[in-house]
């Protein structure tokens, strides 16, 4: 993992200048080319933590495709720790990318059809051992937003007026929140299909002096739903690495430029606005694609 490799990127174009709006790009996703920028602050204080309460073995959930479960065994393997990733779904006859990474990187992979997945619970109470560390799917819970809170030091966080950002579980936004200052707007953009629950998700996370904090969650930019990834998405990703040079993945980050797009040119941020959208990277969930569907691939 290489902090140095994290750069700002402006983005100049039509539709920012028409509406005066300026725009910067936290490329997180130059962090690691698999490993996931934003997985690995998140991850930072858990292992952290396992570590110093003496945890032999972290264990935590997530789907074949998943960019925390890749995370978590990179992140083990640095630290010197064991680790397991509990999959959802049975085990497919040729595994993913991303689980066949993750095992290389020695992580032992268990199997849990969807109904056991869902009880989480019973699943740690099962495999309850005192050497094994658990971190919830998505790295969310406190420990994972005071590391995402570490995001933010890597820009002059006063130049700016609004900070966007891709949501998942809300671990990320949560972080965003704690480490912004009071009149800076956070706008998350939701890859799920309607999850209601998440502004109580991430309020849950925040410290009782930021339980006031003003934040936007937009429901409407997941393209049909989690995984799903239309042509207009591709060809929107395409056009994004052609015009800027800016990789997208089809999962967060091609959502949520695509969401930065359409709200500017909607004139939803005030003229003179500074953004700062930040790429999270998951770059490595484009290799479930075919080989030509994306251009830099
Ligand atoms: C996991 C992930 C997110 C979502 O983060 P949360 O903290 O779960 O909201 C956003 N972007 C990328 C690239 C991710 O891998």
């Amino acid at each position: 993992m290489n902090t140095e490799r994290i750069f700002i990127q402006n983005i100049e174009s039509e539709w920012l200048k028409d509406s005066n709006v300026m725009l910067d790009i936290l490329r997180l996703d130059e962090l690691h080319p698999v490993v996931s920028g934003n997985k690995w602050f998140k991850l930072k204080n858990y292992l952290q933590k396992s570590q110093q309460e003496g945890y032999k073995t972290v264990a935590t959930f997530g789907g074949a495709f998943s960019n925390h479960i890749i995370a978590t065994a990179f992140a083990c393997k640095e630290s010197g720790l064991q680790s397991v990733g509990f999959i959802r779904g049975e085990q497919a006859e040729v595994l993913s990318h991303t689980l066949l990474y993750a095992r290389s990187l020695g992580m032992q992979l268990i199997f849990l059809n969807r109904e056991k997945y869902r009880q989480k619970d019973e699943v740690k109470y099962a495999y309850r051992n005192e050497a094994w560390y658990f971190i919830d799917e998505g790295g969310y819970g406190t420990e994972g937003a005071l590391g995402a809170a570490g995001i933010l030091e890597f820009v002059e966080l006063t130049n700016y007026t609004h900070i966007i950002s891709s949501v998942g579980t809300g671990t990320m936004l949560a972080g965003l929140i704690m480490a912004a200052h009071v009149h800076q707007h956070i706008i998350g953009i939701s890859s799920m299909k309607g999850n209601t629950a998440l502004y109580d998700d991430i309020i849950k996370l925040l410290p009782q002096n930021k339980q006031h904090a003003e934040f936007t969650i937009f429901h409407d930019y997941h393209f049909g739903g989690y995984a799903k990834h239309p042509p207009v998405l591709l060809a929107f990703i395409n056009e994004a690495w052609k015009q800027f040079q800016l990789p997208l993945d089809i999962i967060y980050t091609g959502k949520l430029f695509f969401a930065v797009m359409d709200l500017v040119t909607k004139s939803y941020f005030p003229k003179n606005s500074n953004v700062l959208m930040i790429h999270s990277g998951g770059l490595q969930g484009n290799r479930s694609l075919q080989k030509n569907e994306l251009s830099f691939l």
